[in-house]
């Protein structure tokens, strides 16, 4: 794997089978009807968001979605033509740069429109846009009846803007209690009454909603975290209507192994003492690539089986216990499968009392993605050496 472009022992391995794998799953869950959009924001949870995409087309994604401009560019750049949706806000005086990448853009006030349209004078390309509403969220959307009617006016009568869709976000989709959720779906189905959904793009669904409602998602689904192998949450992991592949998991290798005597101590402030003589193992991984000090309670898998950290975790590195000597060089997964153990991105979630959503993302740039296919490895890609390798 070095000759591929990276010089430590430790990468996070992204499994694109599993990633086509769920949003062909997915597509034949929702219907031919139902275009889904793969949410490859924050570079795809942190996967690879060129990979991820690429994959996801592949296997018929019809659009993306990430949160601002600059991912959306940098995936234009990639050489992906698709459309983009850009969720989060962007600036008024941006919209020229939306029209340059033909991305579109989310608005949600009458206010920005106005503005948007000084910026420049309307020419033969219009700048595409979703209308958010909000209908419960209370994150970004029109709220008010009379301000979506305005806007939709506003827009009727330009000819600055191409209104492709209209969306909302759901607060609770993914808790067994559906009250608030069809509160907001109820919202929403009024807003949307007099939109024709023949020709305008009507989506409301992230990935809960799209696996457990697929009678509710209007014409277009935001698949995110479920098309990277992930439940939206363990309220509804039994709930599921296909099985997901999950394609994140991470790696090191021991890089020194020693046996150290009953009272010795390891990492930072001594606080590891050993009750026995024991092998100790050092791994090339530390807080600095998001795996983080909280983590310090939490095992790894050598030859199959669960072995604990021990000490503080260090910026670069951190220390196991062994159970006998090792060969320096042996493979340590700190997230995914070896023979029959397995550690979930959900068991490391529930140790940092978060979300399976913040693990893979929090796995820093500093970690090369190596990218399969068929458990081969097709390309890695090296922030480091700001580089892909294939
Ligand atoms: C991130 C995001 C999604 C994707 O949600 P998942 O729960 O990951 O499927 C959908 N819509 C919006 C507006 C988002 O910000």
């Amino acid at each position: 794997m070095e000759k591929l472009g990276f010089y430590r022992d430790t990468w996070a391995e992204i499994d694109l089978d599993a990633i086509t794998s769920n949003v062909s799953s997915m597509k034949t869950h929702l219907g031919s009807h139902v275009k889904l959009i793969a949410v490859v924001k924050a570079n795809a949870y942190g996967h690879g968001d060129v990979q991820v995409a690429k994959a996801a087309i592949e296997t018929g994604a019809e659009q993306l979605a990430v949160a601002f401009l600059d991912e959306a560019i940098s995936l234009r750049h990639a050489g992906i033509t698709v459309p983009i949706l850009v969720m989060g806000a962007s600036r008024q005086t941006d919209v020229k740069i939306a029209l340059e990448y033909d991305l579109a853009l989310t608005v949600f006030s009458l206010k920005w429109l106005k503005e948007a349209v000084n910026q420049e004078e309307a020419k033969d390309k219009r700048v595409s846009i979703h209308l958010k509403v909000d209908t419960g969220m209370g994150r970004l959307g029109i709220r008010e009846e009379q301000e979506f009617k305005d806007v939709l006016q506003f827009i009727r009568e330009s000819t600055f803007f191409n209104l492709e869709g209209v969306y909302t976000h759901f607060a609770t989709a993914d808790e067994l209690d559906t009250h608030y959720f069809e509160e907001q779906l109820h919202k929403f189905t009024l807003f949307v009454k007099n939109i024709d959904i023949e020709k305008i793009m009507i989506h409301c669904a992230n990935s809960a909603t799209g696996l457990r409602f697929p009678e509710n998602v209007f014409n277009a689904v935001r698949f995110g975290i479920s098309m990277y192998g992930l439940a939206p949450s363990l309220e509804i992991i039994n709930q599921l209507p296909f099985q997901l592949k999950e394609a994140f998991s991470l790696h090191s290798k021991l890089v020194h192994v020693k046996r150290i005597p009953k009272g010795a101590k390891v990492s930072y402030g001594a606080t590891y003492v050993a009750d026995e003589d024991q092998w100790i193992g050092t791994l090339p991984i530390g807080y600095a690539d998001g795996w983080i000090r909280r983590l310090r309670e939490s095992e790894v898998l050598v030859d199959g089986k669960r072995v604990p950290i021990i000490g503080r975790i260090c910026m670069d590195q951190l220390m196991i216990k062994l159970p006998n000597e090792k060969a320096i060089g042996t493979k340590v997964t700190l997230i995914g499968s070896q023979d029959k153990e397995k550690i979930t991105v959900d068991e490391v979630a529930s140790r940092l009392d978060t979300i399976n959503y913040e693990v893979p993302c929090i796995i820093t740039s500093r970690v090369p993605r190596v990218f399969l296919r068929n458990q081969g490895v097709v390309e890695v890609r090296n922030e480091l050496l700001r580089g892909s390798f294939k």
